[in-house]
Parts: C-alpha cells; structure tokens; sequence
C-alpha cells in the first residue's frame, strides 16, 4: 500500500531510530512490572549521570541541592532527586540544554496555557522512542499510523497555510474538517465512512458527535479507534460519541516537554508508559522523569496536572502489567477570587463530578471569573430549574456565600486558540 510506504520513507529519513524503538516496545510490552522497573531504574541512573555531564542547570542544582547519584540504589530512591518546577524549568531552558553534540536534533515548542513558551531541541533518539510509543498504543486497536484518518484541530487556516497542511495531510492519509457548515460537514462525514481512525481535541470530537446524530447522517463503521488528546473527556463526550460512532474517545495523555505519559488499553485503563518516563503522585500532583530524552533532560518535573494513580497491585484484564493511572484532575494553579479569600479551581471538578456521582447529572461546563468574587457558570446542556437548584446547592457546598455566581444553561462553551479550558479566567495576569 502507497501510504504504508511514504509512511515508512519518511519515518526512514527522519526516525532513523524508529524501527529499534519499535521492536524493543513491542517485547517490553509484555515485561512483568518487576522486569519494567528494573529497565526503569537503569535508564533514571543513565539520565541523572547525562545531565550532570553535560546540562549546566542540572550539575548546577544537583551540587546546590546536595543531591548525588550514588544515592540511587533502588526505584524509589527518585524521591532524593530534587523537584524541578515549571517555573525552574522555563526559567533556565537555555542551561538545561544538554551540551552534547548530537547527531539530529529537532525544534520542539509549546505555547503553554500561561502563554509563556517554551522551545528547545529533542534528539532524534528520543522523538523516536516518543512515537514508538504511541504507535504501540495504536497497535492495541490494530491501527497503524498509515491507515486513513481524520483529524480534529483548530481551523482558521490562511490560503497558504491551509495548502500546506492539505499537502501535509495527504503524505500522511489525513483529512481534517475545515468547516462545520452544512455542505462541508456533509462531505466530511462521507470521507468519515473510509477512516480508521479518528482524533483530536474531544471537545471537537464530541461537536461532531453531536452534529452527525442532530442532522440523522449515516455512520462510519469502519472506525477501530477515537482518540482524544489535550483536553478534559466529559462523561457527556462519550454517550454522544457512543452513539454517532459505537465507540468511545480512549485518551492519550501527555505533554511536549515530557512526553507521552500514558495510553489507553482496550479495558479502559491508561497504562503509564514506563520504558518512557517513571510517573510519581506527590500530594495528588503528576512529578514526571522523562528516561529517553538526552538533549533536554526533564528529571522530577512538576507537570502541573493533579492526577491519581491505582495502587500498585491493581492489575488490568488486557495483561499488561505497565502502572495504572486513575485519573487526570485537572490543570493546577489557577485561582478563584472569592469575595474574600482564595480557591482552588479543582473545586470545580469536585462540584461536577459530585452532581454527576450523586444526581447522575452529566454536564459540560465552563466557569468564566472577570471579576474578584463573581463567577459565571456556562452549561451547554439545557436542564431545568431542579437540576439547576442541585448545581447551586453544590456550588455553594464549595464557595458558601463568598461568591456572586449566574448559571447561563444552553449555552456555547468558549474556546480559546482552539483549545476548550473548563476554567477561564483574567484575574492571574
Ligand atoms: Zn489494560
């Protein structure tokens, strides 16, 4: 097959690495969890000895925090190794650039959710041993990244820009929708019935979702896996999505700077990706060690998601003994101004998942805060004043009378740069 091919040239030219990280995740996968931790053990001693040699900010901090690597004897010893936070990490990108001279080096950059970028050089070693990894992922649905997809990202593309992405999306047997209007959507959906794969944002997942079962349009069964990346996954996403589909949005979860940190098995447990990165829950707060990437080592990185792990001994049906991850919380370290005093976004995610647990309440939402101690709480869905009175009788179990708040039900939820965040808030910057 033509894409099988490009796809290969191309990895061939630009992953040279790509096939040894393959056959070596396809044989870890069945690694007994002692078996990965040792691997993993290995690869921290090899990484820490790396970025002493040859990252200025890690020898650097490491001495000032009188951390050595003689200290490593065992798995958990990762925890004398000192944190590194977001605001270390991008105050001191350019020092913690490994020194090395590799052999390739690509461009990585993220735009951050606090707009402050971030950019440095990934080498070709791990960027491979990334992709393998998601590749691996797909493997569990017995999709190969060649196969006919379609793609879900912002829209707003210049003439220009939207050649290149037509071209780009060609090599890779990708099609995207550029349009939600009628004809276009039509057209779309049609191309849909071919794809065997479907992915991005699952706020826009879920919209197509929704549209298709609105306008009564005929179902792509070909469709072997939906994956969502970059964004909360409502309850409410996935009855939609079930319905328009017959499948739900399995989840990717991880971040430029450190990697892909866990996939979804076909049981519905996101198995962490251990070969990749070591994976610790420091009070409910994601500290993640990056164990392939050389050029730019993340070590003990403080991510900044609230996440839970299961407990060690809890095994997934699929076989695979890589850790389970419970849950990703939320994004940490936004505020609410109440009237008087200071809250947590997470309470949010508390409120709506307890009327979702108690009330069996599904529903999307957003909460916009313009203004010290009011709130605006955005509902997509169109419920009644009952279900209205259980979601103020939740909101004020949380912010009590500390906060002026409007419930605004039927309503579009905001996205911003394409991304939908259930938090939107100006009172930070
Ligand atoms: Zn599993």
């Amino acid at each position: 097959m033509i894409y099988k091919l490009i796809f290969k040239l191309g990895q061939h030219l630009r992953n040279p690495s790509m096939e040894e990280c393959s056959l070596f995740l396809k044989k870890s996968e069945s690694w007994s969890l002692e078996a990965l931790e040792d691997y993993q053990l290995k690869k921290l001693k090899e990484i820490l000895r790396f970025a002493y040699a040859y990252s200025p900010f890690y020898r650097n901090y490491f001495e000032v925090q009188n951390f050595s690597i003689s200290q490593i004897k065992k798995i958990d010893d990762i925890r004398k190794v000192p944190i590194v936070t977001k605001r270390l990490l991008l105050d001191n990108t350019l020092e913690i650039q490994a020194t090395y001279k590799f052999k390739k080096l690509f461009k990585a950059s993220t735009s951050g959710s606090t707009g402050e970028g971030l950019e440095f050089s990934r080498n070709e070693e791990a960027d491979s041993f990334n992709r393998a990894a998601i590749f691996r992922g797909y493997s569990w649905y017995r999709v190969y990244p060649w196969d006919r997809n379609a793609y879900l990202w912002g829209f707003n593309f210049s003439l220009l820009e939207k050649g290149k992405t037509k071209c780009l999306d060609f090599l890779q047997n990708r099609f995207r929708i550029f349009s939600y209007e009628e004809k276009s959507f039509a057209h779309f959906v049609q191309k849909l019935r071919s794809a065997k794969y479907f992915h991005g944002y699952s706020s826009m997942l879920f919209q197509t979702a929704k549209l298709i079962n609105e306008r009564g349009l005929v179902l792509p069964k070909s469709l072997k896996m939906i994956k969502g990346t970059s964004e909360k996954i409502f309850d409410s996403y996935q009855e939609e999505v079930k319905k328009a589909f017959g499948l739900k949005i399995i989840s990717e979860y991880g971040a430029t700077e450190s990697g892909i940190i866990a996939f979804e098995c076909p049981e519905g447990n996101m198995h962490l990706n251990m070969e990749g990165v070591i994976v610790e829950e420091v009070d409910n707060e994601i500290i993640v060690t990056n164990l392939q990437m050389k050029s730019f080592p993340v070590i003990r990185y403080a991510l900044g998601d609230y996440i839970q792990l299961a407990p060690r001994d809890e095994v997934c049906s699929c076989g695979r003994k890589h850790r389970i991850l419970k849950e990703v919380i939320g994004r940490i370290g936004q505020n609410v101004y109440g009237i008087e005093g200071v809250y947590p976004s997470l309470y949010f995610y508390y409120i709506f998942k307890n009327i979702a647990k108690n009330s069996d309440l599904l529903l999307n939402y957003q909460v916009v805060q313009v203004r010290k101690g009011e709130l605006e709480f955005r509902i997509e869905q169109s419920i009644n004043e009952e279900e209205i009175r259980i979601l103020r009788k939740e909101i004020e179990k949380y912010f009590e009378k500390n906060i002026r708040y409007k419930v605004l039900v039927g309503v579009n939820l905001i996205a911003t740069k394409h991304k939908f965040k259930s938090f939107l808030s100006n009172m930070d910057s």
